[in-house]
């Protein structure tokens, strides 16, 4: 089983010189590649792509003639040729666009490499060892025990932090004991979840961190409107000698920095929330059911509350679908077609319903029903109903 885990790196400023090394290798074999490649299809159009294999051989040249990439994870090279070559795949696939030079000012940096088999990252709590740089200060590691390390991602973001991103192949998860209990789950605006017993989730809610990350993202979005003007201005006029690039605003800067560490928190806080959420309910439940949610979003779309809960959603979804295959219980998607409509106990056709009616009696049985708890139990029965 193969899990994603993210920590972050506290290099020394001597490593931090080190790393923006590394990232710059990367770019320039990166850079270099495309443009051979770009300058080989304009010489000859009819001529053959170059493959990751052949990319891989011109490695070596370069590395003979610019003596720098030598300071690389030779792994973090092939992995540039083995991501171009697959960009070049895609493309003539139709699949994506052209690939692009990097730029040395883009915010995010990156670089990844193979991590071998025989060596050990992790050296000390707070310590991993890595290719090349030697020891670094990292967040805790204690979720690395024993799992293998397959690939790793050094990278630097907007938020002007170092992370360390590994690929870790961890031993198949013992399933979790089976409790022989079923449940419904309707997704909602209000709660997240209502499960078809009566349980009401609340949404994810941090008002404190949304409203920061609003306010610095205006402020970021005036000051860089500011800078765009004031550079047209100063470069539209001739007279002076040197030329003001965007990136010379430090206050843009800066606001970029913190709305983006304002976003990252309130994302971590998010998806902090949802899997304790998921992970309960996989060890409360067997089977879960759930509703599609493609469908559903198509159907209110337009609604801005809605949008906002989409994002819960599909992280929702997507944790329960994989946790539900780690620990051996099960998962059933279905359509969300009159869920809400439904009378649950008698099978009563009700008519659409309003979102704001949060209660109503059936006309038939006179079953008093909480709209979404009625619709958690219809989307039980159809789950049940799915599997028989
Ligand atoms: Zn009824």
């Amino acid at each position: 089983m193969l899990k994603g885990i993210k920590l972050r790196l506290y290099p020394t400023r001597a490593q931090e010189g080190q790393l923006w090394q590394l990232f710059g290798n990367n770019r320039f074999v990166w850079n270099q590649m495309l443009a051979m490649a770009k300058a080989r299809y304009k010489n000859n159009p009819g001529s053959r792509f170059i493959n990751e294999y052949g990319m891989n051989n011109l490695l070596k040249t370069l590395k003979t003639e610019y003596l720098f990439l030598k300071l690389s994870d030779s792994t973090s090279l092939q992995v540039v040729n083995h991501q171009l070559a697959q960009a070049f795949s895609m493309l003539f696939k139709h699949r994506g666009g052209q690939p692009r030079f990097k730029s040395r000012r883009s915010a995010k940096q990156a670089y990844t490499g193979r991590f071998p088999a025989s060596k050990q990252l992790v050296v000390a709590k707070h310590r991993v060892k890595l290719p090349k740089l030697g020891s670094i200060k990292t967040s805790k590691t204690g979720q690395l025990v024993d799992g293998q390390i397959k690939r790793y991602t050094v990278s630097h973001d907007a938020t002007g932090r170092y992370y360390l991103s590994l690929q870790v192949e961890f031993p198949e998860p013992k399933s979790l004991p089976k409790t022989g209990v079923q449940v419904g789950i309707d997704l909602g605006v209000a709660d997240l979840a209502i499960t078809s017993n009566g349980q009401k989730y609340p949404k994810f809610q941090a008002p404190w961190e949304e409203k920061q990350g609003i306010t610095w993202q205006r402020k970021f979005d005036r000051r860089k409107r500011q800078a765009k003007v004031n550079v047209i201005q100063w470069n539209h006029d001739k007279a002076h000698l040197i030329k003001l690039e965007l990136n010379d605003y430090q206050n843009w800067q800066r606001a970029r920095k913190i709305k983006a560490r304002y976003q990252q928190r309130l994302a971590n806080r998010r998806k902090d929330y949802l899997n304790k959420l998921t992970t309960q309910l996989v060890k409360v439940y067997d089977v879960i059911v759930i509703e599609d949610l493609k469908v559903k979003n198509l159907m209110h779309n337009h609604h801005l509350a809605k949008s906002i809960a989409n994002a819960s959603w599909y992280q929702f979804r997507t944790m329960l679908d994989y946790k539900c295959q780690w620990y051996g219980k099960q998962l059933i998607v279905v359509s969300p077609n009159y869920t809400s409509q439904q009378c649950s106990k008698c099978g009563f056709q009700s008519g659409r319903k309003p979102l704001e009616i949060r209660e109503w009696t059936c006309p038939h049985c006179g079953t008093h029903h909480d709209r979404d708890i009625n619709a958690a139990v219809n989307i039980l029965h159809k789950g049940l109903k799915a599997v028989q």
